[in-house]
């Protein structure tokens, strides 16, 4: 009976949620970075920016709003009044911070996952840039790809994308607003036209350790022009499209 009970009642809403207990340290570093001394108002001044692993010198592994350890990634977040910053576990956004541009915890939970996605997603085409640049494997052609389409919302042609967006992905992965017209152009390719992007074929070795095939395998990033046109020429040369998914 307790049981079904349970199973009916409603989940709290946000000021019921903080309302039964107190936070007195979340509460006052959130208040104290932020530009209003309400709770209800400073906890909406946040947005999200950078997610942090392990591996980074500015990672810690104590929350820095609840001082919780053992955090195994950190989530970095801005007040946009004061430009505060805190390094908070993922718990903490999803209890304490409605996002900015959201109304409520649920809400802004909804957006912490998309912004979460798109951020790692981000990281993950910077990651893959210079293979794109310069000539990926098929399989580092896929990730790109399914990276991109993850930030752009499968683009089917590039007139398909919103120029503020398509400005914001191209300063995101460059730096810049205006990066060389041939790295555009094989980003282009790789996005909309992957079976024109010229790839490495691999094979996985006893090791398993993904190794190039052929005897341009060392000279793919030092000597790149020769290794194009070695490439071309070799019967192991392979247009392999990037599979939609
Ligand atoms: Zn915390």
């Amino acid at each position: 009976m307790r049981y079904q009970k349970k199973r009916t009642v409603k989940p709290f809403s946000t000021e019921e949620q903080t309302g039964k207990r107190k936070f007195p340290l979340i509460q006052k570093c959130i208040i104290e970075a932020s530009l209003s001394n309400v709770w209800d108002d400073a906890r909406r001044e946040w947005f999200l920016v950078d997610i942090i692993d392990d591996a980074a010198d500015k990672f810690t592994d104590r929350c820095q709003i609840c001082n919780h350890v053992g955090l195994k990634k950190n989530y970095e977040i801005q007040n946009s009044n004061t430009q505060a910053k805190y390094l908070v576990g993922s718990n903490c956004i999803r209890k304490f911070i409605i996002l900015k541009g959201t109304m409520n915890l649920e809400d802004s939970s909804i957006l912490f996952k998309l912004e979460t996605e798109k951020i790692e997603a981000y990281k993950l085409i910077q990651n893959l840039l210079p293979a794109i640049l310069s000539i990926p494997t098929s399989q580092q052609l896929v990730k790109f790809h399914r990276a991109c389409h993850a930030v752009l919302g499968r683009p089917k042609l590039a007139q398909d994308i919103e120029p503020a967006q398509w400005r914001e992905f191209v300063v995101r992965i460059f730096g810049q607003p205006n990066p060389p017209k041939n790295n555009l152009d094989r980003v282009k390719n790789a996005l909309f036209n992957p079976r024109s992007v010229p790839q490495v074929r691999v094979k996985i070795d006893s090791e398993r350790e993904q190794i190039a095939v052929g005897s341009w395998s060392g000279i793919t990033k030092t000597r790149q022009t020769r290794a194009e046109s070695t490439l071309v020429r070799s019967d192991a040369y392979k247009i392999d499209g990037g599979s939609e998914n």
